[in-house]
């Protein structure tokens, strides 16, 4: 199957990610229409382990597992994007698209992909990229690929959340998943482009 951006990894980034680019169909936007995305996750997203008291606009005591169910129902309500559960192993760039593999043996193809696995550790093989240590972590060993400053790693190829240097904070995290979807979304557009809705329309 082919996509136009594949997300590796699940938790707030890559939600948060998916959630802006499915946002971009049905405003009259001829580049947006017709795209299709898939999500790949294995479920350990470090918000299953958290309770919120400090997300803006969440409500105190929140499960972060509530919350991630909530952000996939907000994608869903928006429909186009394929969730797959399983780990991605291999990312490999051929020609004009990225190659997917997964552990369950599926295979995909996608102009972008969108890195988003946290930082506990990176094995996806068949990308040659630079892992460093998490500088925002107050834990050592923590990951990181190192980027352009604006979450580009190549043509094609993003990081988002804490493996792309994020405190680890819920809106931190997931702002760089909206800002690697906006600058995805901008490159189609071949202009800047922002996603602004305002009561009354649909
Ligand atoms: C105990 C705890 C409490 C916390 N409390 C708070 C809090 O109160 N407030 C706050 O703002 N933040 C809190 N956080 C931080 C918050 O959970 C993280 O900052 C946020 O989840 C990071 O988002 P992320 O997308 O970078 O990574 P994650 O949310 O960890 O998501 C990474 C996802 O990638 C998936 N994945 C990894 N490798 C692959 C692969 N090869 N293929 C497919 N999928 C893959 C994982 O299964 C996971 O779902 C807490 C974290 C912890 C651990």
């Amino acid at each position: 199957m082919n996509y136009d951006v594949a997300i590796v990894g699940g938790g707030a980034s890559g939600l948060a990610c998916a959630l802006t680019l499915v946002s971009s169909k049905g405003r009259g936007w001829e580049w947006a229409e017709g795209r299709r995305y898939v999500l790949f996750d294995t479920s350990g997203s470090d918000l299953r382990k958290a309770l919120l008291n400090n997300v803006p606009g969440v409500p105190r005591g929140t499960t972060g597992a509530e919350l991630l169910k909530r952000i996939k129902s907000q994608i869903e309500s928006f429909g186009g994007v394929d969730f797959v559960k399983d780990r991605v192993v291999s990312v490999q760039r051929v020609e004009e698209v990225f190659e997917l593999r997964t552990a369950g043996g599926k295979e995909f193809t996608a102009g972008n992909v969108v890195l988003s696995t946290g930082f506990h550790g990176f094995d996806i093989e068949g990308l040659n990229l630079e892992i460093v240590e998490n500088p925002k972590s107050p834990k050592p060993g923590r990951v990181m690929v190192k980027h352009n400053g604006d979450y580009k790693v190549g043509e094609g190829l993003w990081v988002a959340g804490l493996l792309a240097g994020a405190s680890s904070m819920f809106t931190a995290a997931a702002g760089i998943g909206v800002q690697v979807a906006i600058n995805i979304l901008s490159e189609w557009a071949g202009k800047p482009v922002v996603i602004h809705d305002v009561p009354g329309q649909g």
